[in-house]
């Protein structure tokens, strides 16, 4: 049986990753991996998660299995973070998952089994991991424009176009902020102009929020997402707790099933857990317990919020930083996207061999498709970067 398996491609990040461990170069810079770094370059344990764990330790009397849909408490505290009074909580189906990544594919499962003649359209670019679960799970797949790679803002107006093109049913693939990997976002007005196409369509939104509070702040990121949910009759949220929270290796995260019609919910929810009873029966728990006890805790989510804020603005502060360095460098304001894209990623919009260049003449890691991680930076790296891609003609 065994000898019949095909060898799958390698997983880029990782072979980069490599790469950069094995690059003897003291000046080298790995903007390739996408977890927050901090000015040393460690990815902490946030405070709050360390209160919240010395809590559990102490508290925790059991490990008795939960539900299949994970402890309801942890539905509600992220239904109200990221969606707010925007829908009624009742017409919410929700359903813990091993992170984000488990929710996207939760959700591409319920998406088959409820219309298996449902397409799937994902922005060009997408986090690449929608359209490798979308292929092996045999879904159609149609890209619609994004990026635009001479401002690199988004190509607003191709998008739309493109959009156009949904069928009843299809499922249009939407990050609620901080697009990876280019960074670059719509403005609520846009949102608002994409959800007329789908609802006129009658096509189905999915939310994949991945970095609530990486953006803008924890309310603002929010907005679209939430835009969405009050505007549709259905629609999918996929949320993640890796990145606002600090918590990769927990694996948490929520997908909800929303419909304006309350009598779908029961029917909604059995299905969600029915899910995941399928793939792995009963979600992990350690992490969802801690997003719990911050959010239901005034002391833990002010703390948690406080750190999460300190983050979001170090990003800010070194896009900035790289924006100015590069105005300086070239006298003209072509690298001004930098400070205007939102979250931890930016697309340089670098050729694969300038890329290349940038990691050989340089040691410059960043992935083929020229996204850099910028909490990958600091005050020493800044100009050193800067300066290399300049020198390589970017
Ligand atoms: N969605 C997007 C767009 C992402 O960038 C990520 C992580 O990189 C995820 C979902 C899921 O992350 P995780 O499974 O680690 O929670």
């Amino acid at each position: 049986m065994f000898e019949k398996l095909k060898a799958q491609p390698a997983d880029k990040i990782l072979m980069l990753m490599q790469m950069y461990r094995e690059d003897p170069r003291d000046t080298k810079i790995d903007l390739g991996v996408g977890v927050y770094k901090n000015a040393e370059g460690v990815t902490p344990v946030m405070r709050a998660i360390k209160a919240a764990e010395h809590r559990l330790w102490e508290e925790q009397q059991t490990k008795a299995y939960v539900g299949l849909a994970g402890d309801p408490a942890f539905s509600d505290a992220m239904i109200q973070l990221i969606l707010a009074d925007a829908v009624p909580r009742n017409n919410v189906a929700a359903a813990a998952t091993p992170g984000g990544t488990g929710a996207v594919r939760q959700a591409f499962e319920l998406i088959q089994m409820a219309n298996p003649d449902a397409r799937v359209f994902v922005s060009n670019p997408t986090w690449p991991n929608h359209l490798s679960i979308l292929n092996y799970l045999g879904i159609e797949t149609v890209s619609y424009r994004y990026f635009d790679a001479e401002t690199r803002g988004v190509d607003f107006e191709g998008m739309l176009a493109d959009l156009k093109g949904v069928r009843r049913g299809d499922v249009v693939l939407l990050h609620g902020c901080c697009h990876n990997p280019t960074g670059a976002n719509l403005n609520l007005v846009e949102w608002a102009a994409v959800i007329d196409v789908l609802n006129a369509a009658g096509a189905i939104p999915m939310v994949d929020i991945a970095y609530q509070g990486f953006g803008d702040g924890l309310e603002a990121d929010a907005e679209a997402t939430r835009l969405v949910a009050s505007s549709v009759p259905e629609c999918l949220i996929a949320a993640s707790c890796s990145k606002n929270f600090g918590i990769y290796r927990e694996r948490t995260g929520l997908l909800m099933a929303i419909s304006q019609d309350t009598s779908a919910h029961a029917l909604n929810q059995d299905t969600l857990a029915f899910l995941n009873r399928q793939n792995f029966s009963f979600p992990p728990d350690h992490g969802a317990r801690l997003v719990t006890m911050i959010l239901n805790d005034a002391d833990l989510r002010a703390d948690w919020a406080r750190e999460l804020e300190d983050v979001r603005l170090s990003m800010l502060s070194l896009r900035q930083d790289l924006a100015d360095e590069l105005q300086r460098l070239t006298g003209s304001d072509r690298f001004a996207f930098l400070a205007q894209h939102r979250g931890m990623f930016s697309r340089l919009g670098a050729s694969p061999e300038l890329v290349e260049q940038l990691r050989t003449q340089h040691g410059i890691y960043m992935i083929g498709d020229s996204r850099m991680n910028i909490a990958g930076l600091n005050a020493k790296t800044i100009p050193i970067l800067a300066r290399a891609i300049v020198d390589v003609g970017v």
